[in-house]
């Protein structure tokens, strides 16, 4: 049986929190967690979650990108848990596009990440992984970890002027949607 979790909002001091190292992947309560995360996620059409948006303050997300109501050009990829995860290297290069988020309901804005990331972390397994990520799942991850950090994606951008109502974000990507993909 797994739950829906209820997803703290902006201003929950949940969010503002520095999340910490799970050590033993094995314990139930980690594997509960990461069943309710899932639920929870695949619920709100989130493309990406992080155990301290459910109140819990451990370094857990999981990133899982797919077209849906919400990011309808998204692409499409397994639904990836990561425990523990890492920044290893980055690319110079950053490039800003839209970013929502389960916390933040209602607004989005536009974000500079780093275009490709090479990450570490732990798999529900407990197996070590590496991989590299690029675009709009590196973007996801990146949005993700900062959840880890105490950060949301309002204090990554640049001005305020880069921030819409979801109404008018989905007018432009469908006026713009030749260019994504
Ligand atoms: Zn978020």
């Amino acid at each position: 049986m797994t739950e829906t979790l209820q997803i703290s909002q902006l201003g929950d001091s949940a969010l503002r929190q520095i999340a910490q190292p799970i050590n033993n992947v094995h314990e139930s309560w980690v594997q509960t967690l990461i069943n309710n995360l899932m639920t929870t996620l695949v619920k709100s059409n989130g493309v990406g979650i992080a155990a301290p948006q459910v109140s819990a303050p451990y370094q857990l997300i999981i990133v899982a990108s797919r077209p849906n109501l919400r990011y309808p050009n998204a692409p499409t990829m397994l639904p990836t848990v990561m425990i523990n995860p890492r920044s290893l290297t980055h690319s110079q290069e950053m490039a800003k596009d839209w970013e929502g988020c389960l916390s933040v309901p209602g607004i989005r804005g536009l974000v500079p990440r780093y275009r490709a990331i090479a990450i570490e972390y732990t798999a529900p397994d407990g197996t070590m992984q590496q991989q590299e990520l690029t675009d709009f799942v590196a973007r996801i991850f990146q949005h993700e970890f900062d959840h880890l950090n105490g950060l949301v994606f309002l204090d990554r951008v640049e001005s305020t002027q880069e921030l819409v109502t979801e109404q008018e974000y989905l007018k432009r990507i469908v006026s713009t949607s030749a260019d994504l993909k």
